[in-house]
Order: C-alpha cells, then sequence, then structure tokens
C-alpha cells in the first residue's frame, strides 16, 4: 500500500490540514481511517481529496490541425470564442490543493464535454450543439461536423475516462464524492439559451437528482447569499455533470453546479478580465472553501 500526504496551511479555513492523494485503488479505506485517526490526535484535520472541479469551458484553444473545420473567418471565430466561452473560470475556481481539478483542454467549439455524446439524448443537439457544435450561438453555420467521430476520440472520451476513473477511485476510498461542476454565464440571455429571461442572477445553481443533496444547495444559496450575491437553482442554467457510469443509478456521487455571470468578473464585449476580476475571484473563493467545508463536515 501507497499514499501520499501533504500538508496544506489553513487552506479551507482550517489551522492544518492533511490531505491524502490515494496513489492506487489498494489502498484501503482501512488505513486511510486508521491515518486520519493518528492525525487526528497530533490536532490536524485529515481528509482526503474526495472533492474535484470540473471546469469544462474555460479554454479558447483550438489546435491548429483543427481550424480548416470551422467556417467562421478570424474575427468572427474570436467573437464567437468570447461569447462561448466560460473566460477565466480556471482561475475564478481556483481554491488551492484542498481539492481536485479538472479541465477540459480546448474550446467548447470543438468539443463539449458538458453535453450527451448522442444527439439523441442532447436536447441542445436540434440547436446544432450538441457535443460536435455545427452552428453559432445565433444560429449561423460554424463547423463541418465530418470528422466528429475524431474529435470525440481525441478529446471528449478521454476527458470522460479521466472523471469517471477519479470517480471510481474517490467512491473506493471514501465512499463518496463531490463533483462542483464550475461555469460562467453572459448577463444577458443570448440565442442559443433556452431560459431568455432578462432578470439573471449573480450565481447560479444547478442540480440533478439523486446527486445533489439538499442541504449542499442551502449551503451554496447561504455562502453566497451572505456574500452578498443574488442566487436562483436551476435558474437560467439547470443540471450539473455526472458521469454517464454512476448517472440516476449512484447517489454516493454528489454534483452540484455552480455558474458566476460574467459581469461580476469581465468585460463581455471584449473578453478581458474586468477590474474587479480579482476582488471577484477572492469572494467566490471563499464561497466554494465554504461549500466544501459544509460538504467535508458532513
Ligand atoms: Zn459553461
Amino acid at each position: 500500500m501507497f499514499f501520499a500526504v501533504r500538508l496544506d496551511e489553513g487552506d479551507i479555513g482550517l489551522d492544518s490540514v492533511w490531505r491524502c492523494n490515494v496513489a492506487n485503488q489498494s489502498t484501503s479505506k482501512a488505513c486511510l481511517a486508521h491515518f486520519a485517526s493518528l492525525a487526528q490526535g497530533y490536532g490536524h484535520t485529515f481528509l482526503v481529496a474526495s472533492v474535484l472541479f470540473h471546469i469544462p469551458h474555460s479554454s479558447r484553444w483550438i489546435p491548429d490541425e483543427w481550424r480548416s473545420q470551422f467556417v467562421l473567418d478570424d474575427i468572427e471565430l474570436q467573437r464567437e470564442l468570447i461569447t462561448m466561452t466560460d473566460s477565466f473560470t480556471d482561475e475564478l475556481f481556483d481554491i488551492g490543493n484542498s481539492v481536485d481539478y479538472l479541465r477540459f483542454p480546448v474550446s467548447r467549439l470543438l468539443v463539449d464535454p458538458e453535453r450527451f455524446p448522442r444527439d439523441e439524448d442532447e436536447p441542445m443537439a436540434s440547436r446544432g450543439m450538441g457535443a460536435i457544435y455545427t452552428r453559432t450561438h445565433d444560429g449561423r453555420p460554424l463547423k463541418s461536423s465530418g470528422r466528429s467521430l475524431e474529435l470525440m476520440n481525441a478529446y471528449y472520451h478521454p476527458h470522460h475516462s479521466k472523471l469517471t476513473e477519479w470517480t471510481r477511485r474517490r467512491l473506493l476510498t471514501d465512499d463518496r464524492c463531490l463533483i462542483i461542476d464550475c461555469h460562467s454565464y453572459p448577463s444577458r440571455p443570448i440565442p442559443c439559451d433556452m431560459n431568455r429571461e432578462p432578470n439573471r442572477p449573480d450565481i447560479c445553481f444547478g442540480t440533478c437528482h439523486p446527486h445533489t443533496p439538499v442541504e449542499l444547495v442551502a449551503a451554496a444559496v447561504e455562502a453566497f447569499a451572505e456574500a452578498g450575491y443574488s442566487t436562483a437553482v436551476d435558474w437560467p442554467y439547470a443540471g450539473t455533470i455526472i458521469p454517464l457510469e454512476f448517472y440516476g443509478v449512484d447517489a454516493r456521487v454528489s454534483s452540484l453546479m455552480v455558474e458566476v455571470n460574467r459581469k461580476l468578473y469581465m468585460d463581455e464585449k471584449n473578453g478581458e478580465k474586468s477590474e474587479s476580476f480579482d476582488q471577484t475571484r477572492i469572494r467566490v473563493g471563499n464561497c466554494l472553501k465554504a461549500i466544501v467545508g459544509n460538504w467535508t463536515d458532513r
């Protein structure tokens, strides 16, 4: 048996946290429990990193080899990237190494890992926005679907394999896990949105039965409300990611989507960070730590 441990000073608001990276599946729960009691004896909190921040839409990267699939010119493509990317969410949702992170490496315009893999199961496919987008946010042609299978094999399936494997391992060692699905959204509805109501909250939480405990949603609403943000649940966006293998069948896999209104941290026209970025990152980070702390303590 082998596992690595490191000390994070006050990373989630505790005096000290022992965090365990389970190196292989043979690390037994009894072993971890024994170590936890040892650590507690020295006044430390021991924590298996069973929380994953999933960041699917932060990348604007389209590798050169795929550029010819797009029918937009460079300026149009840049505009589409600004509208559709959850820009800077990899920084906004970075709360240090008390949790694990999984970031999708390329732009959602190439492949969207948040969609169901089969168009028959994906409501947005009717708008040309299934896992492989063929339409822009306002319904214009975006790219050819000719190499869809290649794209799914290059990006979609490897990403979901990582997500599934992380979940399997955490269930083995901790018997539960939490995925925070990290997004941002335009301050005003865009043409592809299902919900076109104009009054959007600062923060939107997405849930999925039976994977989102009501106590977790309550803790999330409370944390962000206390920080002065308006919130809504499953409005204007609903749902949260669950690895398909566990979807609807294993409630030990918890998941909550957290979406931040882009007006809080960026200029939505030019795609740059705004002056309030750092302040928002700190405030949002504290709220996320409160959510993680609530779940870890239960
Ligand atoms: Zn998103």
